[in-house]
Protein backbone atom coordinates (compact mmCIF):
# COMPACT_ATOMS: atom_id res chain seq x y z
CA UNK A 1 0.00 0.00 0.00
CA UNK A 2 1.22 3.06 -1.09
CA UNK A 3 0.32 6.48 0.75
CA UNK A 4 1.38 9.62 -0.95
CA UNK A 5 1.51 12.32 1.84
CA UNK A 6 0.03 15.37 0.96
CA UNK A 7 -0.35 17.49 4.32
CA UNK A 8 -3.19 19.81 5.08
CA UNK A 9 -3.63 22.93 7.47
CA UNK A 10 -7.07 22.37 8.15
CA UNK A 11 -6.58 20.29 11.19
CA UNK A 12 -6.48 19.71 15.20
CA UNK A 13 -3.10 18.71 16.98
CA UNK A 14 -3.06 15.50 19.22
CA UNK A 15 -6.60 12.95 20.69
CA UNK A 16 -7.16 15.04 23.74
CA UNK A 17 -9.98 12.48 24.31
CA UNK A 18 -8.20 9.16 23.40
CA UNK A 19 -7.79 7.44 20.85
CA UNK A 20 -10.72 7.08 17.53
CA UNK A 21 -13.74 4.93 17.79
CA UNK A 22 -14.68 5.22 14.28
CA UNK A 23 -13.66 4.94 10.50
CA UNK A 24 -15.51 7.74 8.77
CA UNK A 25 -16.05 7.12 4.58
CA UNK A 26 -17.51 10.15 2.79
CA UNK A 27 -17.60 10.40 -1.22
CA UNK A 28 -15.71 13.10 -2.62
CA UNK A 29 -18.23 14.99 -5.23
CA UNK A 30 -15.65 15.43 -7.34
CA UNK A 31 -11.43 14.21 -7.54
CA UNK A 32 -8.26 13.48 -6.10
CA UNK A 33 -6.54 16.16 -7.10
CA UNK A 34 -9.55 18.86 -6.14
CA UNK A 35 -9.11 17.39 -2.50
CA UNK A 36 -5.55 17.93 -2.76
CA UNK A 37 -6.11 21.58 -3.84
CA UNK A 38 -9.53 22.10 -1.56
CA UNK A 39 -7.76 21.00 1.58
CA UNK A 40 -4.93 23.45 0.95
CA UNK A 41 -7.00 26.50 0.09
CA UNK A 42 -6.26 28.74 3.45
CA UNK A 43 -8.18 31.77 1.41
CA UNK A 44 -11.57 29.86 2.50
CA UNK A 45 -13.08 31.64 5.35
CA UNK A 46 -12.41 29.27 8.33
CA UNK A 47 -15.72 27.72 8.95
CA UNK A 48 -15.19 26.36 4.95
CA UNK A 49 -12.02 24.71 5.60
CA UNK A 50 -11.96 20.97 5.67
CA UNK A 51 -9.91 17.63 5.52
CA UNK A 52 -9.87 14.64 6.08
CA UNK A 53 -6.65 11.97 6.92
CA UNK A 54 -7.47 10.26 3.51
CA UNK A 55 -7.95 10.65 -0.10
CA UNK A 56 -8.96 7.62 -2.32
CA UNK A 57 -8.94 7.84 -6.27
CA UNK A 58 -10.81 5.40 -8.58
CA UNK A 59 -7.74 4.34 -9.69
CA UNK A 60 -6.94 3.01 -5.75
CA UNK A 61 -4.26 5.76 -5.46
CA UNK A 62 -3.91 6.88 -1.53
CA UNK A 63 -3.23 10.45 -0.69
CA UNK A 64 -2.57 11.38 3.00
CA UNK A 65 -3.71 14.69 4.57
CA UNK A 66 -3.59 14.80 8.10
CA UNK A 67 -1.73 12.30 10.80
CA UNK A 68 -3.66 9.27 11.98
CA UNK A 69 -2.91 11.22 15.36
CA UNK A 70 -4.47 14.56 15.07
CA UNK A 71 -7.74 15.85 14.16
CA UNK A 72 -9.20 16.13 10.42
CA UNK A 73 -11.60 18.36 10.23
CA UNK A 74 -14.40 16.15 7.98
CA UNK A 75 -17.26 15.66 9.79
CA UNK A 76 -18.79 18.73 10.91
CA UNK A 77 -21.21 18.79 13.81
CA UNK A 78 -23.78 16.51 15.02
CA UNK A 79 -27.04 17.83 13.73
CA UNK A 80 -30.27 16.07 14.64
CA UNK A 81 -31.55 12.76 14.34
CA UNK A 82 -27.53 12.17 13.68
CA UNK A 83 -27.00 8.20 15.28
CA UNK A 84 -23.69 9.04 16.20
CA UNK A 85 -22.26 6.43 18.48
CA UNK A 86 -20.03 8.72 20.45
CA UNK A 87 -20.26 10.27 24.01
CA UNK A 88 -22.02 13.03 23.70
CA UNK A 89 -20.45 16.90 24.01
CA UNK A 90 -17.54 15.62 21.72
CA UNK A 91 -17.12 16.76 18.43
CA UNK A 92 -17.18 13.34 16.03
CA UNK A 93 -13.68 14.50 14.38
CA UNK A 94 -11.94 13.93 17.96
CA UNK A 95 -12.81 10.64 18.17
CA UNK A 96 -12.67 10.38 14.26
CA UNK A 97 -10.68 8.59 10.77
CA UNK A 98 -12.05 10.01 7.79
CA UNK A 99 -11.71 8.81 4.33
CA UNK A 100 -12.62 10.49 1.20
CA UNK A 101 -13.35 8.47 -2.25
CA UNK A 102 -13.07 10.07 -5.65
CA UNK A 103 -16.59 10.00 -7.48
CA UNK A 104 -15.67 12.51 -10.24
CA UNK A 105 -18.40 14.50 -9.52
CA UNK A 106 -21.00 11.55 -10.04
CA UNK A 107 -22.89 10.64 -6.82
CA UNK A 108 -23.64 7.47 -9.18
CA UNK A 109 -20.28 6.66 -10.10
CA UNK A 110 -19.27 2.99 -9.13
CA UNK A 111 -16.66 2.33 -6.30
CA UNK A 112 -13.92 0.54 -8.11
CA UNK A 113 -12.62 -2.68 -7.46
CA UNK A 114 -9.11 -0.82 -7.01
CA UNK A 115 -10.99 1.99 -4.93
CA UNK A 116 -12.63 -0.68 -2.84
CA UNK A 117 -9.28 -2.49 -2.16
CA UNK A 118 -6.86 0.72 -1.10
CA UNK A 119 -10.03 1.55 0.87
CA UNK A 120 -9.76 -1.83 2.78
CA UNK A 121 -6.05 -1.46 3.32
CA UNK A 122 -6.36 1.67 4.67
CA UNK A 123 -9.18 0.50 7.06
CA UNK A 124 -6.87 -2.47 8.17
CA UNK A 125 -3.69 0.03 8.55
CA UNK A 126 -6.04 2.42 10.74
CA UNK A 127 -7.06 -1.07 12.50
CA UNK A 128 -3.27 -1.67 13.38
CA UNK A 129 -2.70 1.61 14.79
CA UNK A 130 -6.40 1.66 17.17
CA UNK A 131 -6.91 -2.42 17.59
CA UNK A 132 -10.21 -0.43 19.72
CA UNK A 133 -11.63 1.46 16.77
CA UNK A 134 -15.25 -0.62 16.57
CA UNK A 135 -17.57 1.09 14.06
CA UNK A 136 -17.79 1.92 10.46
CA UNK A 137 -20.06 5.08 9.56
CA UNK A 138 -21.36 6.64 6.97
CA UNK A 139 -21.17 10.69 7.07
CA UNK A 140 -24.46 11.12 7.14
CA UNK A 141 -24.87 9.37 10.44
CA UNK A 142 -23.46 12.49 12.02
CA UNK A 143 -24.69 15.46 9.49
CA UNK A 144 -27.60 13.91 8.10
CA UNK A 145 -29.20 17.46 7.22
CA UNK A 146 -26.41 18.23 5.03
CA UNK A 147 -24.56 15.31 3.98
CA UNK A 148 -27.45 13.33 3.57
CA UNK A 149 -26.01 11.58 0.20
CA UNK A 150 -22.36 11.37 1.92
CA UNK A 151 -21.04 8.40 0.69
CA UNK A 152 -24.39 7.77 -0.71
CA UNK A 153 -25.80 4.76 -3.02
CA UNK A 154 -21.90 3.94 -4.03
CA UNK A 155 -20.92 2.32 -1.55
CA UNK A 156 -24.26 2.11 0.79
CA UNK A 157 -26.65 0.49 -1.58
CA UNK A 158 -24.48 -1.26 -3.88
CA UNK A 159 -23.15 -3.38 -0.60
CA UNK A 160 -19.86 -2.10 -0.67
CA UNK A 161 -20.12 -0.22 2.54
CA UNK A 162 -21.47 -3.62 4.10
CA UNK A 163 -18.76 -5.97 2.93
CA UNK A 164 -16.20 -3.31 4.21
CA UNK A 165 -17.79 -3.70 7.68
CA UNK A 166 -17.81 -6.81 7.32
CA UNK A 167 -13.86 -7.66 6.32
CA UNK A 168 -12.93 -5.02 9.06
CA UNK A 169 -14.87 -6.76 11.82
CA UNK A 170 -16.08 -3.04 12.56
CA UNK A 171 -20.21 -2.64 13.39
CA UNK A 172 -21.70 -0.42 10.59
CA UNK A 173 -23.28 2.39 11.51
CA UNK A 174 -25.29 3.76 8.42
ZN1 LIG B 1 -18.79 13.48 3.79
Amino acid sequence: MKVKWIGSPHCSAGRPHGPPIALVIHTMSGSLAGCDSHFNNTSLPPDKRVSAHYGISLSGEVHQYVRLEDQAWANGILEAENIWPGPAGINPNALSVSIETEDQHNPAEKVTAEQYEATLAIGRLVLHQYPHLHYLMTHRAITPKNRPNCPGARWVESGHFGKLATALGLEPVV
